[in-house]
C-alpha cells in the first residue's frame, strides 16, 4: 500500500478484524503504547471491530499525560517571573498544576507562548536577548532530538539567555515497571511506531527476553493498528513472544542513528517521576553537566519543586491499562476537555479526551469502556 486511503480502507480493516476472530481461542489483553494510536482506536471504532476476546486497554504514552505535576508547578513558577518568556507547544498551557495552569499565568500577563518546534524559540531568544527565554520541554524519545540540537545549538552559539526545562520520558522502562506491576493485565503490546522511527526497535528485544510478552511495533493508522493486533494475536496464540515490526514504512532495527547520536551528546539517562504512576527508574532524560548553564531548574533554583496529585483522579489506573476512562466518576462530569481535572483529559492524545471526543461519554460512567 503507498497512499493513506489504503490504510483506512474499510474493506481491508473488515477482513483484518475477521482474521483476527478467526484466530483468537481465549482473551488476550493487548495495550497500545502511544496516544496517538489510541487516539485512532476510538476515532475509527475499531475495538468495536474487534472479536469480544480481545480487549485492549490504553497505555502512558501521551507526552502531556505523564508530565509530572511537580514539572508543571516549576514552569508556573518560572514563568510567573519578571523578564521571563515561556514557551512550550500549546497542550502544556492548559494542563493543570497543583493550584493553576499556564493559561492562567498567562491571563494574568505572564509572557507565556506557544511555538510547533524548538526552533521557534531559540529565534525567539536570538530576536529578545533582554529576556530569559525558556523552552518547557516535554515527550517521548520523539520530540527529544529536535529539543536536544536546540540545546546543542544555543551552546554552540553561545546565547546567554536560552535555557530548557526538560521533562523527556523513555518508553522501555515504563513497559518494564508495567509489566513488573503485581496487577498487570497486559500480555501483548502494540509499541509506538514514531519512538520507534527514532530509537528504532533493538531496544525491545531485552524486554522479551525478561517478561516474554510479544511486541509489534505499529504505525498510526486503522489498518496499520489491526495488523499489529493481528501479528500479536498469532504470536500469543502460537506461544511465541517476539519484537515484530508491523509499521516497516517508518521504523528500521536501528532506528535514526544521527537522531540518537544528538541525544546522548545532549542528555542522559535518570530516574523520572511519572503523573499517575508514579517514579520508574532510568525512565527519564536530564540534560547533562555539560549543559548545565543551558538548564533552566537549575538556573531557576526550581529544583526541590514537588507536588503530589488530586486523589480523585484515577489517570494512574487508566494510564497502566487497569481501569478505563468511563469507571472515573468524574468522566465526562466534573472532567471535561473544557475543564479537564486531569492530565489525560487535556491532551487529544490522552486516553480519557479520546473516548470523550469519540462519543465515549454516551456510555455510563462505572460500565466500562469495551
Ligand atoms: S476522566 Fe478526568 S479525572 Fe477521571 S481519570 Fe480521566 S483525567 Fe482523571
Amino acid at each position: 500500500m503507498k497512499y493513506l486511503d489504503e490504510y483506512r480502507d474499510g474493506r481491508i480493516a473488515r477482513s483484518l478484524a475477521a482474521e483476527i476472530a478467526r484466530r483468537v481461542t481465549r482473551p488476550w489483553v493487548l495495550m497500545e503504547i502511544c496516544g496517538g494510536q489510541t487516539h485512532t482506536l476510538m476515532r475509527f471504532g475499531l475495538d468495536d471491530l474487534l472479536p469480544a476476546k480481545i480487549e485492549m486497554v490504553h497505555g502512558p504514552g501521551c507526552p502531556v499525560c505523564v508530565t509530572p505535576l511537580e514539572i508543571i508547578d516549576k514552569a508556573i513558577a518560572i514563568a510567573s517571573q519578571p523578564g521571563v518568556t515561556l514557551i512550550s507547544y500549546g497542550d502544556m498551557l492548559r494542563v493543570p498544576g497543583s493550584r493553576t495552569d499556564l493559561f492562567h499565568v498567562k491571563a494574568r500577563g505572564g509572557d507565556v507562548r506557544i511555538v510547533y518546534s524548538p526552533s521557534e524559540a531559540l529565534n525567539f531568544a536570538r530576536a529578545n536577548p533582554d529576556q530569559k527565554v525558556v523552552f518547557f520541554a516535554v515527550g517521548f524519545e520523539t520530540t527529544a532530538p529536535a529539543n536536544a540540537m536546540a540545546v546543542w545549538q544555543a551552546k554552540r552559539e553561545g546565547l546567554k539567555n536560552f535555557s530548557m526545562l526538560a521533562s523527556h520520558v523513555l518508553v522501555p522502562p515504563a513497559i518494564r515497571a508495567l509489566l513488573s506491576a503485581p496487577r498487570n493485565r497486559v500480555q501483548g503490546f502494540i509499541g509506538p511506531g514514531h519512538v520507534c522511527t527514532v530509537m528504532g526497535y533493538r531496544q525491545y528485544e531485552e524486554l522479551i527476553r525478561e517478561f516474554h510478552v510479544p511486541i509489534v511495533v505499529g504505525g498510526f493508522e486503522p489498518v496499520d493498528l489491526l495488523e499489529a493486533i493481528l501479528m500479536l494475536v498469532t504470536q500469543l496464540e502460537q506461544g511465541r513472544a517476539e519484537v515484530e515490526n508491523q509499521y516497516v514504512r517508518s521504523v528500521t532495527y536501528e532506528g535514526n542513528l544521527p537522531a540518537q547520536k544528538i541525544l546522548a551528546e545532549v542528555f542522559e539517562v535518570c530516574d523520572r517521576k511519572w503523573r499517575g504512576i508514579g517514579g520508574i527508574p532510568e525512565s527519564g532524560l536530564s540534560l547533562r553537566e555539560d549543559y548545565a548553564e543551558l538548564d533552566a531548574d537549575r538556573i531557576f533554583g526550581t529544583q526541590e519543586v514537588t507536588a503530589e496529585e488530586p486523589p480523585e483522579c484515577i489517570s494512574a489506573e487508566v494510564l497502566q491499562g487497569l481501569k478505563k476512562p468511563t469507571d472515573c466518576s468524574a468522566f465526562a462530569k466534573r472532567c471535561t476537555p473544557e475543564n479537564p481535572l486531569g492530565a489525560p483529559m487535556v491532551s487529544s492524545e490522552g486516553a480519557c479526551a479520546a473516548y470523550y471526543q469519540y462519543r465515549r461519554h454516551t456510555v455510563a460512567a462505572g460500565s466500562g469502556g469495551h
